[in-house]
């Protein structure tokens, strides 16, 4: 097969946001984990990509005669504190690769070598946290979560330094896109005449929203369309018990994909307050503050586009400031159309889902295995529901008297007869659970990539019920934790 073609739609159009570079050599490059399907998906050839030029490919080696790989720029609010000029500090954009059905995707490398925006950091990736990514981006995919997607690691035969020493690997990413809040961020700051500005949003709405290229308001309408994905992507989140642990403006996408798997974390119970970040201290980024904190991001990106809402900056600012007061409406919509979904009533069946809501809250700090609870739902609405009835009462948290309560809901949601069969594809039985991949990465790090390739396995099928996996569909034994989880390593 010849070497894949790549565009390099965003260095041309965009070469203000990007540095020309190239990946750096590896010493000893071997091939651990390749996906596929979505190898496939790309049309690339599995056969291929496993073979000599096929790894140098994946590593950045070896591109199309034409590829401009370019490390990308772009600001960010971390943790409330604006850092100008942060960019792909161990990233490189090799080009766009267009999938089997003409769709356009970033083919991007974590771990691929310092650039000019590593800030002192050696631009590498360690091994462990670079399966973790794929283990969970794959995860949540399968999920049916907007994500980016984890395309191979390969480690590079380069030994790195993080705290002890640990073999050195790259993540090849492929996405819709890599643009975040913090890329309007910085074309905001570079842009005299707002040229740069307008460009970059051109490109946003034709890669992700280009039924709003004709409109007179488009930059006003990429703003909300951008606030609806992303709700819908927090409100998932939210769903399915998932902490992304470091929701900086550069870890907001504007196409609404899930990315940067660094400190993330499936919850080990249903807890609004749960940290499992090492860095978080104050509990900015707890899962129940998620919501909050999009709305956050997204007032930055608002004030980024200004100057593309009106030319006069009163006006502009009187229009931005209406777009953020619709944020609470719309992502409490958000919030309610997706577990419309996840209990299968319609949208207008407030009372059910508002109980259901009031339901979890008064779970909230025990230790309710929200996994577990919601796949109990399956069979409590073919009218069995012992299973969900001892899962709240075995909660170590005080809710006694709610049994009734319990009860009342229940007959109220079963009204509107929930079909079992949807609700066993939307609630899973597998999720990457905290133990599990621990267990599997330390395995991995030693050289026994099974347990991993096992779970990975068990994760990407997780509504496909086996008695067999029961030990995966379990919670963390009881001398496990509290876990924490760590960035940028
Ligand atoms: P993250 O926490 O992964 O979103 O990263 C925040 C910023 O730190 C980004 O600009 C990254 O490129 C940069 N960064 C993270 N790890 C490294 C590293 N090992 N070397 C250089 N830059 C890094
Ligand atoms: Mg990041």
């Amino acid at each position: 097969m010849d070497t894949p073609n790549l565009s390099h739609m965003f260095a041309d159009q965009l070469p203000e946001l990007t540095v020309p570079w190239q990946a750096e050599s590896a010493p000893s490059p071997q091939l651990l984990v390749l996906n596929e399907p979505l190898a496939q998906h790309l049309g690339l050839d599995v056969d291929w990509l496993r073979s000599t030029e096929g790894l140098e490919f994946l590593l950045g080696h070896r591109l199309p005669e034409d590829a401009q790989p370019v490390a990308m720029a772009y600001s960010g609010h971390q943790f409330g504190q604006f850092s100008p000029r942060l960019g792909d500090g161990r990233a490189l954009l090799l080009g766009e690769i267009t999938d089997v059905e003409g769709q356009l995707h970033d083919l991007h490398l974590k771990g691929s070598g310092p650039t000019p925006f590593s800030r002192g950091g050696d631009g590498r990736g360690a091994v462990g946290p670079m399966l973790r990514e794929y283990l969970l981006s794959e995860a949540m995919a399968a999920l049916g979560v907007p994500t980016t997607r984890a395309l191979a690691v390969v480690t590079t035969g380069r030994r790195i330094q993080r705290g002890q020493v640990v073999p050195g690997a790259v993540l090849v990413r492929v996405a819709d896109s890599h643009l975040r809040v913090g890329t309007m961020q910085y074309a905001r700051m570079l842009d005299g005449d707002n040229d740069l500005l307008a460009r970059l949003a051109d490109q946003v709405i034709d890669r992700h929203y280009p039924e709003l290229a004709q409109r007179e308001d488009k930059y006003l309408a990429l703003a909300g369309a951008i606030m609806d994905t992303q709700t819908a992507t927090v409100a998932r989140w939210m769903r399915l018990g998932f902490v992304h642990g470091v929701m900086n403006t550069d870890n907001t996408t504007l196409s609404g994909e899930t990315i940067d798997y660094g400190p993330c974390a499936f919850l080990d119970s249903y807890d609004l307050a749960e940290v499992y970040s090492s860095i978080d201290q104050q509990g900015r980024y707890a899962f129940g503050n998620q919501p909050g904190v999009l709305g956050w991001n997204l007032a930055r990106l608002a004030e980024s586009m200004l100057p593309l809402f009106h030319e006069d900056p009163d006006q502009a600012l009187s229009i931005a400031q209406d777009l953020l007061d619709s944020f609470d409406s719309r992502s409490q919509a958000a919030a309610s159309r997706e577990l419309a979904f996840a209990l299968d009533v319609p949208e207008d069946a407030r009372e059910v889902i508002a109980g259901y809501q009031a339901l979890l809250a008064a779970h909230s700090g025990g230790n309710l295995d929200l996994t577990r609870f919601q796949r109990s739902l399956v069979t409590a609405a073919a009218g069995e529901d012992t299973q969900l009835k001892e899962l709240l009462a075995a909660d170590t948290k005080d809710t006694a008297g709610t049994e009734e309560q319990v009860d009342q809901w229940l007959n109220s949601w079963l009204t509107y007869s929930p079909s079992a069969t949807r609700l066993g594809g939307i609630h899973p039985s597998y999720i990457p659970r905290n133990h599990l991949v621990e267990e599997a990465l330390s395995l991995a790090q030693e050289g026994d990539l099974s347990a991993f390739h096992q779970l990975l396995e068990v994760v990407t099928h997780p509504f496909d019920e086996q008695l067999s996996l029961t030990r995966y569909a379990h919670p963390a034994p009881a001398d496990f934790g509290p876990y924490r989880t760590f960035c940028g390593t």
